[in-house]
């Protein structure tokens, strides 16, 4: 399994290819959090293995850049067909692209996202019986991030008042990218 997460303590977003001792640890700090008894018996997290978090969501572990750029590619190629009066070699083209698109997306695996961290779990195994994204799920795991950055904002001194007060809006984990997107999200099934 392939884990990425951003580390709760010192912040690096990490890379994982294997988990050694039962425990996950962040390879640039001393953080570490033992796996769930669960896990270690079934090689499968039924919890986020960062932060405990029971809610993972399925997503498709396709690079959105690609998608994008396939769609692209296909609109400019069958454009430049009509340009030429060839309808029939645009109408080819854009089924081409749709098909290609259908087939990767088809045999792309899943690779899970946990709510609350943005952690990302990559396994062989087929995830069909982890749930697909959901936005009221996000929501409550989003109200829950801005409480504790409020809270959290409350507790500093008023010397610095611009700390955590910029912290990310959406989902606490991973850059923006990498992060459950909502596009993304409602593309998955
Ligand atoms: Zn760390
Ligand atoms: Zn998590």
């Amino acid at each position: 399994m392939n884990i990425r997460f951003r580390c709760p303590r010192c912040d690096t977003v990490a890379s994982l290819s294997r988990l050694d001792a039962n425990v996950i640890a962040c390879p640039a700090c001393d953080w570490n959090r033992p796996l769930p008894a669960s896990f270690q018996h079934a090689q499968r997290p039924s919890e986020c293995l960062c932060c405990g978090c029971p809610d993972l969501w399925r997503q498709k572990d396709f690079p959105q850049r690609v998608g994008i750029a396939l769609v692209a590619c296909g609109a400019i190629l069958s454009s430049i067909a009509v340009m030429y009066y060839r309808p029939n070699l645009a109408l080819a083209i854009l089924m081409a692209f749709a098909l290609g698109d259908m087939l990767l997306y088809a045999l792309m695996p899943d690779v899970l996202v946990c709510y609350r961290c943005g952690a990302r779990f990559r396994d062989q195994t087929p995830q069909q019986d982890y749930p697909a994204f959901s936005l009221d799920t996000a929501e409550r795991y989003r109200q829950e991030h801005a409480r504790l950055t409020d809270a959290r904002a409350g507790d500093q001194p008023a010397s610095s008042p611009a700390g955590p007060l910029v912290a990310s809006g959406s989902s606490a984990g991973l850059p923006p990218d990498e992060g459950p997107s909502r596009s993304q999200a409602l593309s998955s099934r």
